[in-house]
């Protein structure tokens, strides 16, 4: 089996990093960082989601597992100390395989057939960089609203529990192949009108956001911003790739959401 190990880079996290290395090496695993089966990420969850970036053209064959080196993470799960028990659980036992799903984001540009294509673990947000944001809203094809305000966060299951929870949306379970768009702030008066609810569409149920104001926007997948000019429109849905995290042992869903919000 081919493993690698990310660190975020700092003494502690470099320190594990090397540990885990070493002792998979003693195990005769192969460091690979070009074709990994397993990719340890040390650090925290910004950590987990800049090795989910590096990995996206490998979903399929790569498995993500998470040790923080700070406080608990939500993708981060594993204890420094644990790390013995983790490295022999990778070389020893065959592991669980637990596939949750990720959003599709294609931005279109004006005059131009340019489209671009990401793929976001938590969510995709989107803000104008000056003044309100002032966008159409289709779902499936037809207008469902027109949105005027901060912006708008669209987020996967596993990404309920981020940014999608500081705006009011719903925790949802990653079972559920689904995505959910929640509102920044939205003006809501006799003239503007938007539902004012998250909203969680199906997989196959296509988010369509078209810009009506000629703005510059701040698109930011997970951790990344990137500014983007001349946008025609954002679409967003369930994407046909996975991600897919490595389980050694269980840790439901609800008890990580209990021991991330309220108590451990
Ligand atoms: P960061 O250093 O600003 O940390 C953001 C926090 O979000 C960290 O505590 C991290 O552990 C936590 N987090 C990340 N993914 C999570 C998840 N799926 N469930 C629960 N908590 C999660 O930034 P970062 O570590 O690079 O993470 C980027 C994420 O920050 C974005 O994907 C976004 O969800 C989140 N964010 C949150 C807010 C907010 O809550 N107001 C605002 C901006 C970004």
């Amino acid at each position: 089996m081919k493993f690698t190990v990310k660190s975020r880079g700092d003494h502690d996290s470099n320190m594990i990093t090397q540990k885990i290395k070493n002792y998979l090496q003693e195990f005769e695993l192969t460091y690979n960082s070009e074709e990994p089966d397993v990719v340890i990420s040390v650090g925290g969850d910004g950590t987990l989601l800049e090795a989910f970036h590096e990995y996206t053209d490998r979903l399929y064959d790569t498995a993500f597992v998470g040790v923080h080196t700070g406080h608990l993470g939500f993708y981060a799960d594993w204890k420094p100390d644990e790390v013995e028990k983790l490295v022999i659980h990778i070389a020893k036992t065959p592991f669980k395989i637990v596939e949750y799903p990720v959003l599709e984001v294609v931005v279109r540009h004006h005059g131009e057939q340019k489209t671009e294509r990401f793929l976001a673990l938590n969510e995709c947000s989107v803000k104008s960089t000056e003044g309100s944001l002032v966008m159409d809203i289709e779902i499936k094809g037809d207008l469902f609203e027109t949105f005027r305000g901060d912006g708008l966060c669209i987020s996967t299951p596993s990404g309920s529990t981020a940014y999608n929870k500081a705006l009011g949306g719903a925790i949802l379970h990653p079972s559920l192949s689904t995505i959910q768009l929640a509102e920044m702030a939205s003006i809501n008066n006799r003239v503007y009108r938007t539902i004012g609810s998250p909203l969680v569409l199906p997989q196959h149920h296509t988010c369509l956001l078209k810009p009506l104001n000629d703005v510059d926007f701040q698109v930011t997948i997970d951790h990344k911003t990137l500014l983007q000019k001349e946008v025609k429109s954002i679409q967003c849905r369930v994407a046909e790739e996975k991600v897919r995290f490595a389980r050694f042992r269980p840790f439901p869903f609800w008890k990580r959401v209990k021991e991330s919000f309220i108590t451990d």
